[in-house]
């Protein structure tokens, strides 16, 4: 349903669920974060239930600053802790948050289970997080690549927001289908589903179109489609805060 992604310098997980609050008029079920965590891996936390119910499972204070975040709306699998977003491949190197159908999540469930890859949720998602760790335990260390080449695998629709522990300072998003937004800073970039998670921190906007994917990082955005580099500049939104 919804999508808040970011990485910058300030602490990302009042940013993005603040961002989350700000998307809750859509409707959703569940939320949930992951953010790089200090010993190299990932941390995730969600909640079946309100943002509110994330926000209270919240450790005090997080240093982390990158962080993706999401509030589902189910399509595959009831709403519940374990089918929240993100989910995470099997090495629990790659965490992911995705709007939309995976059309063909049978099918790819089906392969993974035969290679012995353990579902720990009932959603289409997870397919995804497997495929793109699978891609990084083969040895490909572009986080954009991977995603590329198991994006390839799918069909369906999507907005996705991509972490890998082994890269913490980048954030990798993509959409097919549904909306997604960058959003430029000084020094740090958001991606969102809707306008008004971004409106508060910049005025600064990508809109991406259907096929692409980007890289984001602190220092800018890189925006590709079928692997080659392709520019998308930032337009200037005239809104009032909301
Ligand atoms: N199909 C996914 C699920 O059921 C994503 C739903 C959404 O767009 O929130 O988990």
């Amino acid at each position: 349903c919804g999508i808040v992604a970011y990485v910058g310098r300030r602490p990302a997980v009042p940013l993005v669920v603040d961002g989350l609050r700000r998307l809750e008029y859509r409707g959703y079920d569940s939320a949930g974060l992951a953010i790089p965590s200090k010993d190299g891996g990932l941390t995730v936390h969600r909640a079946a239930g309100r943002v509110d119910e994330l926000a209270a499972r919240l450790p005090k204070r997080l240093a982390a600053t990158t962080a993706i975040a999401h509030t589902r709306w189910a399509t595959h699998g009831a709403p519940s802790d374990r089918n929240a977003h993100p989910h995470l491949d099997a090495a629990g190197r790659v965490a992911l948050v995705h709007n939309g159908i995976i059309e063909n999540a049978d099918q790819l469930r089906a392969k993974l289970a035969a290679d012995g890859v353990v579902m720990a949720s009932d959603t289409d998602t997870e397919v995804l997080a497997h495929l793109i760790g699978r891609e990084l335990a083969a040895g490909e260390t572009d986080l954009a690549n991977a995603v590329r080449v198991a994006l390839d695998q799918i069909a369906g629709t999507y907005g996705i927001a991509v972490l890998d522990a082994a890269n913490p300072g980048e954030v990798v998003v993509a959409r097919n289908g549904s909306p997604l937004l960058l959003g430029v800073g000084e020094r740090e970039v958001l991606a969102a589903s809707d306008l008004s998670a971004l409106v508060a921190h910049t005025r600064q906007v990508v809109h991406l179109e259907d096929g692409d994917l980007a890289t984001l990082r602190a220092g800018g955005y890189e925006v590709s489609r079928d692997g080659a580099l392709t520019s998308r500049a930032a337009e200037v939104v005239d809104v009032a805060p909301m």
